[in-house]
């Protein structure tokens, strides 16, 4: 039932425990790539690549980086298989799913919606402004509701993403106050 991941030679040379644990982690969040197999290669010229499969040939393929890897670039990638296997009648025993529109954007709106883990660095392609980008931290549980909002918006607003771009380039400036930044203000809110 599962995902089967299988690695290049290349990218067994490089695997890392952590790299293994957070490409089994991420695919998990991906109930329609279940029953399939990923070939999962190494790059070291970008953070990752995918091949959006136009003819269903398994296995299905990405590239990652291992250096500084993050759970959002593994999501991402794993979004562009979907996006390419939409097109495509589910296998056999998956039951159909939501479109993925096609672009980059669109899969960095998609990744961050899917799944809290993918909050874990910025986006590349989603425009925001730098504070935002500089301060992910604080700002990702945000953004990601907003992508989840858009997308709920999508099928009656076309523009769906300049309005998600718009709503996040107005975040207040200063990220709201979190426990383990200020327990004393915590306190005083009581
Ligand atoms: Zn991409």
């Amino acid at each position: 039932m599962g995902v089967t991941v299988s690695f290049t030679p290349q990218m067994e040379k490089r695997l890392t425990r952590r790299a293994a644990r957070m490409i089994g982690q991420s695919v998990r969040q991906f109930p329609e790539l279940r029953n399939m197999k990923i070939h999962v290669g190494h790059t070291k010229a970008k953070l990752g690549v995918a091949f959006i499969p136009r003819a269903f040939r398994p296995p299905l393929y990405i590239r990652l980086r291992v250096r500084g890897l993050t759970h959002n670039t593994i999501g991402h990638e794993l979004t562009h298989l979907l996006q390419g296997l939409t097109k495509l009648p589910p296998p056999e025993g998956v039951p159909a799913w939501e479109p993925v529109p096609i672009g980059e954007t669109q899969c960095d709106i998609w990744t961050l919606a899917r799944s809290d883990l993918f909050c874990d660095d910025a986006p590349t392609y989603l425009r925001m402004p730098r504070a935002v980008r500089d301060n992910w931290r604080h700002y990702a549980r945000l953004v990601r509701s907003l992508c989840v909002e858009a997308i709920r918006q999508r099928p009656v607003r076309r523009t769906y993403i300049r309005w998600l771009e718009s709503q996040i380039a107005e975040l207040p400036e200063h990220s709201p106050v979190s426990r383990s930044d200020a327990p004393e203000q915590l306190s005083l809110s009581l």
